[in-house]
């Protein structure tokens, strides 16, 4: 659905996801030249440096806020190249930031004054389509990982947005279109192959560092680089039934309350999301609603196209909708159906929230957020959760508790640094009033910035998080990796 709110190219702009504003003018002070060409002469890949050409690009996230100038951008090539960038940061004493396909609201795929170890060239997929197994290097995107199953007819559970990287995705759960048929990413996990702090290169498996294995499993980022993941892939597709039906504001509430009892008992082949949002200016809906608030329900559903037909009626029935795009379409074309709306460059701020139920209280107050938002790009996004992906326990994989029915995904998303402040306070203000409604968790891979610092880390990951501490104190006692969604080991040093 493309909104044409701004341009696809990456541009790097003030940095404002600290909070606040820092004086960025002096480069930051490089390890000495030698060292650096010492480094670059033993890679198969490159060192892009302050003063390259190809600088400003190599810093470049997919979030418009973020401006961060590394001492470094190490392109690694392959494994090898891992252990060395890594082994480097750490005799510089400089952080290390760990960038997969550098789309996380954070920004932590990129640090100020350190290391980037950026993984976008290992970005090789290899399917044993007999055994319906994937291996996918760490810089792999969801598109090109879709594209390479596809072509055997199978696919790996993973995100809604295609140009999201696989890696920081699968580490930290992953949610998508497959999650209530075959469950999260990280659920369809086999191994990884890991580059720890220490510099060893492992493969975790159930047999070989189970524990590493099983913190790997949703607990994002915090004990290596992992340079390729193993997946289980299923046969879906090549079609599948899409839902896209956009409802007008006076009949939102009503055909929320019907969503939310239709989602309840709905067959694990079908995987939703009701957004709340303003209405993109996209010609198959009529004009007088372009940029006014709307209801949207998206639906896939990833088992047989009759039966997908016949199951998605009902979201399609309900109300009077004002454009009903639904359609069988590749599962490829199904992956890619919301890339359009999340250009690069543009300012995004996410927080969210695990629900408990969909009250008609909490209707009412989405309602009421969704009208006094500042920008037109913002949504509220429940997800349908339950079926696969809740049967797996908590304790099985470190991402924690499954139970919540329902995940409210609060995007503030905007184009002029002007809206910042107001951006901001919106998703602030959204996070706050969902707080009754919640279990307390959030997922992990959506926030920007946690002000809440370690608290919701801790919180999120419930009673799962000592075994993850127990996890980090064993593969890097010193927080080597700790630009992230950080778990704290017992006595870093
Ligand atoms: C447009 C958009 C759509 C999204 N849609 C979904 C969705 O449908 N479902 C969902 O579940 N989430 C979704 N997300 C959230 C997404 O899961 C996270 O932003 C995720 O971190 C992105 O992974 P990345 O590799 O692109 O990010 P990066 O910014 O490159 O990495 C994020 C973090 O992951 C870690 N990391 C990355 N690569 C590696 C690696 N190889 N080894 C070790 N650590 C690594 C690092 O800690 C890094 O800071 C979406 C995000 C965006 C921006």
């Amino acid at each position: 659905m493309n909104r044409s709110a701004a341009s696809r190219t990456a541009v790097v702009s003030r940095d404002s996801s600290s909070g606040s504003v820092a004086d960025f003018a002096a480069a930051p002070a490089l390890p000495s030249g030698e060292a650096v060409a010492n480094l670059e002469a033993g890679l198969r890949g490159e060192v892009v440096r302050p003063d390259d050409a190809g600088y400003d690009d190599a810093r470049s996230v997919w979030n418009g806020m973020i401006d961060r100038r590394p001492a470094l951008v190490v392109r690694c090539a392959d494994v090898a190249d891992v252990r060395s960038a890594v082994a480097f940061a750490r005799e510089h004493g400089l952080p290390i930031a760990v960038r997969g396909g550098g789309h996380n609201v954070s920004g932590n795929a990129v640090c100020d004054g350190g290391v980037v170890v950026d993984l976008s060239a290992l970005d090789g997929v290899d399917v044993d389509a007999d055994r319906r197994r994937v291996r996918a290097e760490g810089g792999v995107t969801i598109g090109a990982l879709d594209r390479a199953t596809q072509a055997y007819g199978l696919a790996v559970p993973q995100g809604i947005v295609s140009e999201t990287g696989v890696a920081g995705l699968t580490l930290g759960g992953g949610l998508g279109w497959l999650r209530r048929r075959h469950g999260l990413s990280c659920d369809n996990l086999v191994a990884v192959e890991l580059v720890t702090a220490d510099g060893q290169q492992v493969r975790a498996d159930e047999q070989h560092h189970p524990e590493l294995f099983w913190a790997v499993r949703g607990g994002g980022g915090n004990f290596g680089v992992v340079t390729a993941f193993e997946f289980r892939a299923h046969p879906v597709g090549p079609d599948v039934f899409v839902a896209l039906v956009f409802h007008p504001w006076d009949g939102a509430a009503s055909a929320l309350r019907h969503w939310r009892e239709w989602q309840a008992d709905a067959p694990d082949e079908v995987s939703s999301l009701a957004v709340l949002w303003h209405a993109p200016a996209i010609e198959q809906i009529p004009q007088a609603y372009h940029h006014q608030p709307v209801l949207t329900f998206a639906a896939v559903h990833t088992g047989a196209v009759a039966d997908g037909e016949r199951e998605l009626d009902a979201v399609r029935g309900n109300g009077a909708p004002i454009a009903d795009l639904s359609a069988v379409m590749p599962y490829t074309e199904a992956q890619q159906v919301f890339d359009e709306d999340y250009p690069a460059g543009l300012r995004y701020y996410w927080k969210s929230r695990f629900l408990t139920e969909l009250t008609d209280e909490a209707v009412d107050v989405l309602m009421e957020l969704t009208e006094s938002s500042p920008s037109p790009h913002s949504t509220l996004d429940l997800w349908q959760l339950g079926g696969e992906m809740a049967r797996v326990s908590t304790e099985h994989t470190a991402f924690g508790d499954r139970s919540a029915p329902l995940l409210l995904g609060v995007e503030a998303n905007w184009e002029d640094t002007a809206d910042d402040d107001a951006c901001l306070a919106w998703a602030r203000r959204a996070h706050r009033a969902a707080e009754p409604f919640s279990t307390g968790a959030e997922y992990l891979n959506f926030p920007g910035f946690l002000e809440e610092g370690e608290a919701v880390v801790r919180q999120s990951f419930g009673t799962n998080y000592p075994r993850l501490v127990a996890v980090k104190n064993q593969y890097d006692p010193a927080n080597v990796f700790r630009l992230n969604q950080n778990v704290t080991p017992d006595a870093p040093r």
